[in-house]
């Protein structure tokens, strides 16, 4: 069996975006994926929100990915077609004590190229968005959604349309090392599945448990992860909202916020609830949680129209109570295996980043 120039094991938005930019360059590829559908892990249990990039420290991955990924993403959005919409988004101080938060994501924003933001005082407030209390609110005008579903099947059409493959029901279980690269073995099989020159652990929530089947791998590169599983409630009827609606963030999330699909439907969270395991049941004891959160900002919500929806788990490198880590890539010269790179950490703003995530990789193969 002669081996493929690079295997990506994963095919959420990052595994798919990787290989599209590796196919795109020439390269054999080959996107193995455990479950029967692409895009099935966090990359469908999100926010959908491309986000502008302004809570994030400057100089960090976070922040120089997340504008790049956004610039790249509302182009490749608008040249295949992929349903989207710039909403732009508001985000609020609720009391005077916030306002000097949203001085600070202003300052940062700057610092991070992302120049739009303006200062929106209430009585503006109260004419874009009637039903929201602020007592000052900034206005992001290049933030967004986006369809994640027609995203992923896009990256996956250019993939495929490069001579790219992805193979799902294929669970990766080990990789050993070959003389110039990587043997995949999947399920039991005793035979690997395929050998590749490249591999890109892109496995999402599960990346480190996969780092630790890699042979010779060692095992103090692999960073300690931790989960904070969120929830959604869907509102039922009518959006009272146009925009995306914060209030200032909290930690290891960026607070119950509103955000829309395209059908303008409205849904509340993410939460933070920290997990020790891949566990997507819905907790409806944050009923009462969600309603105080929203009420802040948006009084007159009549808690009989929120209906549980979904949750989601970030993959985070940073504790209850730590400060925010970055995305963490990990190539050769981080742990001294050639032809491997290793994507730890890729929470929010993965999906926006993700093109820009994708570039990275490449060019750090
Ligand atoms: C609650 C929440 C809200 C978010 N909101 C936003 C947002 O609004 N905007 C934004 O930009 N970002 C957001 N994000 C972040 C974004 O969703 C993620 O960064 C992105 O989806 C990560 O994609 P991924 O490909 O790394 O992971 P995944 O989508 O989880 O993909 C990993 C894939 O690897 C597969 N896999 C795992 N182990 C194996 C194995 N052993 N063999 C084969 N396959 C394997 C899995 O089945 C999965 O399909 C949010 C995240 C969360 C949790």
């Amino acid at each position: 069996m002669s081996p493929v120039d690079a295997v990506i094991i994963g095919a959420g938005v990052i595994g798919l975006a990787v290989g599209r930019a590796l196919a795109n360059r020439g390269q054999d590829v080959v996107v193995i994926e455990s479950a029967p559908a692409i895009g099935t892990g966090t990359s469908s249990r999100n926010s959908g929100v491309i986000h502008a990039g302004l809570y994030y420290p400057t100089g960090s991955l976070k922040a120089r990915l997340c504008v790049t990924g956004r610039q790249l993403l509302y182009r490749y959005c608008e040249a295949k077609g992929i349903g989207h919409r710039r909403t732009g988004k508001l985000i609020l101080a609720t009391s005077d004590d916030e306002v000097p938060i949203l001085e600070k994501y202003l300052a940062g924003a700057q610092a991070n190229g992302v120049d739009d933001l303006r200062w929106v005082e209430p009585a503006e407030v109260a004419q874009l968005e009637p039903e929201l209390r602020a007592v000052r609110a900034l206005l992001s005008p290049s933030t967004g959604i986006i369809d994640s579903h027609e995203y992923l099947l896009a990256l996956q059409a250019d993939l495929e349309a490069k001579g790219g493959q992805v193979a799902l029901n294929s669970h990766v279980t080990r990789v050993g090392r070959t003389g110039d690269g990587f043997a995949i073995f999947t399920s039991d099989a005793v035979e690997p599945a395929i050998r590749c020159r490249r591999l890109i652990n892109a496995a999402g929530l599960h990346a480190p448990g996969v780092a630790a089947t890699i042979e010779g791998l060692q095992r103090p590169t692999i960073p300690r992860q931790y989960l904070a599983r969120g929830h959604y409630y869907t509102l039922a009827g009518r959006s009272p909202f146009r925009r995306l609606v914060y209030p200032v963030a909290e930690t290891g999330g960026l607070g119950i916020h509103v955000t829309l699909d395209l059908a303008g439907a409205a849904r509340f969270g993410p939460d933070v609830q920290w997990r020790q395991s891949v566990d997507y049941s819905f907790d409806g004891d944050t009923r009462r949680k969600f309603t105080a959160a929203i009420r802040r900002y948006y009084p007159a919500l009549d808690d009989k129209r929120l209906q549980p929806g979904y949750t989601g788990i970030r993959a985070k490198l940073s504790g209850p109570g730590e400060p925010a880590a970055d995305f963490l890539i990990q190539a050769t010269p981080d742990h001294r295996v050639p032809g491997l790179v290793n994507l730890y950490g890729i929470e929010s703003p993965g999906l926006t980043a993700a093109l820009a995530i994708a570039e990275e990789v490449a060019a750090v193969l």
